[in-house]
């Protein structure tokens, strides 16, 4: 997989994304429920099972996958 698909999606505790303690992946910057553009429902037992993130900073957009 090319290097650039793989830091468009990156794993993430719930509970330090919603402290803001999750580094974007292309420039450090922590982001946030603040910064959600899409959140992912369709995946139980505990939505949001994931969410697409606009980074503040260098506008490059990924997805957080929640591991718990
Ligand atoms: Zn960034």
């Amino acid at each position: 997989m090319p290097l650039t698909d793989s830091r468009r999606r990156i794993d993430a505790d719930r509970a330090v994304f919603l402290d803001y303690r999750v580094p974007c992946p292309f420039c450090g910057t922590l982001v946030g429920p603040r910064f959600v553009t899409r959140e992912h429902l369709d995946v139980p037992p505990n939505p949001p099972y994931a969410a697409t993130v606009r980074c503040p900073k260098c506008h490059e957009i990924f997805e957080v996958r929640f591991s718990r």
